[in-house]
Parts: C-alpha cells; sequence; structure tokens
C-alpha cells in the first residue's frame, strides 16, 4: 500500500472507532501537505499545526473546508501571524502571550478561541499553566475583550503505558468540571483536549473531546 493510501486508512479506522461527539486534530508537525492533504481526503476536518512556519507553508497548499488549530508553544514575537488564520490557539500558556494575542486582536476587533493549557504533570521544563493556578489565570483572562477561552487541553508526561498517564487527565478534567460551574460569556468549558496516539482512548474515557493523533494517523516520523 502506499504511504498516501495507508494514512487514509488510518484516519477512517479511527474515526469509525471514535465516540461521537470527540473531534480528532490531526497533528501534523514534520508532515508533508500531501500527507496532510490525505488525512484530509478521508475525513479529517481540523489540522493542528506546532510551528507557525510550518502551517504557513501548508495554508495554501490545502484544500478543503478544514479548521486550523495551533498546538505548540506559541511565542510571542510570531502571533501576528496566526491572527485570522488559525480558529483556535489550543496552547494558550502565559498571560503575557494572551496579553499579546489581545493587544494583536484588537487592532482587527478579532476574538480568537483558545483552550488553556494545563501542566497537569507539574513538570518544570513543559509549558502550560499549574493545576492549582488555572483558576486565577482565567480571572486575569476575564478582562482581555478579544480572547475568549473554550476550555481546558493538556499533554501530560510522556509516557509509553497510556494507564500511567490516566491520574494527569483526571486531574485536568476536575479543574474542567470545577471551572464549568462558573462559566461566562468568555470563559466557557466547552472542549476539554487531551491524548495522543498512544493515549487518545485513555483520554476519551477520562472526558476528553477533543483528541490530537499524530502518529497514528501519518505513522512514525521518518
Ligand atoms: C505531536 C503532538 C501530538 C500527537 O502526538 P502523537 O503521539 O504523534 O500522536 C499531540 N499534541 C501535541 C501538542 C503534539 O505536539
Amino acid at each position: 500500500m502506499s504511504q498516501l493510501a495507508a494514512i487514509k486508512k488510518n484516519v477512517k479506522k479511527i474515526l469509525a472507532e471514535i465516540p461521537q461527539g470527540v473531534q480528532v486534530v490531526a497533528a501534523c508537525k514534520m508532515r508533508t501537505s500531501d500527507e496532510i492533504q490525505a488525512a484530509i481526503d478521508a475525513g479529517i476536518n481540523i489540522i493542528g499545526e506546532n510551528h507557525v512556519q510550518e502551517a504557513e507553508a501548508a495554508f495554501n497548499k490545502i484544500e478543503g473546508q478544514v479548521k486550523w488549530h495551533f498546538i505548540g508553544h506559541l511565542q510571542r514575537n510570531k502571533v501576528k501571524r496566526v491572527i485570522g488564520k488559525f480558529d483556535m490557539i489550543e496552547s494558550l500558556d502565559s498571560l503575557r502571550l494572551a496579553r499579546e494575542l489581545d493587544r494583536e486582536c484588537a487592532k482587527t476587533g478579532a476574538v480568537m478561541d483558545c483552550l488553556i493549557e494545563v501542566n497537569s504533570g507539574r513538570e518544570e521544563h513543559k509549558y502550560g499553566i499549574m493545576p492549582e493556578e488555572v483558576e486565577k489565570f482565567t480571572e486575569k483572562l476575564k478582562e482581555l475583550k478579544h480572547i475568549k477561552v473554550k476550555g481546558l487541553m493538556t499533554m501530560g508526561p510522556f509516557i509509553e503505558n497510556a494507564d500511567e498517564v490516566r491520574p494527569y487527565f483526571k486531574t485536568t478534567k476536575e479543574i474542567y468540571d470545577q471551572l464549568k460551574d462558573n462559566d461566562s460569556e468568555m470563559c466557557v468549558m466547552n472542549y476539554l483536549s487531551m491524548g495522543m496516539s498512544a493515549s487518545y482512548k485513555v483520554a476519551i474515557e477520562e472526558g476528553a473531546n477533543i483528541v490530537r493523533i499524530g502518529t497514528n494517523i501519518f505513522g512514525p516520523k521518518g
């Protein structure tokens, strides 16, 4: 089977298995536009990008009705380039980034949908807001009129055994549920983005309604 045919087969299998109401983001880092297009042709409608430059290379080549989610660490000096291009920033990980997004969106009156990235493993080298600080963070974001918080995203520690990631998904779901009691116009808990190729099934069991899948769609990276 050709590589593109394999991608299509993978997508169809995943989409057939995934419960209703769960959205699949294809995590496209380091993939060619032909590979991304094959995934879209097989039914993927959300593209996840980690790098602004890679995304810009793909924007013009990709055909079809797709949404673009930014899922990597966004540098503040690249914020200008995501506005009007991305439908959602899943990786809002600092107040400084939020303020820069707000400032740039204000120029055109845009409102950016964001998920707050939670550092559920409390790992020093990882981006994201510490679990106990998420609520305070949402309070600070309320002053920013051009950012709409739509939920939470987490990576969790990189562990092979998916069951060992489960506690981190649980932690994130608990924060999600607590915040949901206080939904407001600019901060609603609609989306919980958790789980990657090795862990998306466990993540769905723990309440994820967005999963981000790379390897299981495109194969291992060359
Ligand atoms: C690469 C990536 C994924 C997908 O990882 P796989 O293990 O290849 O499925 C999900 N989320 C983020 C933020 C990523 O960078």
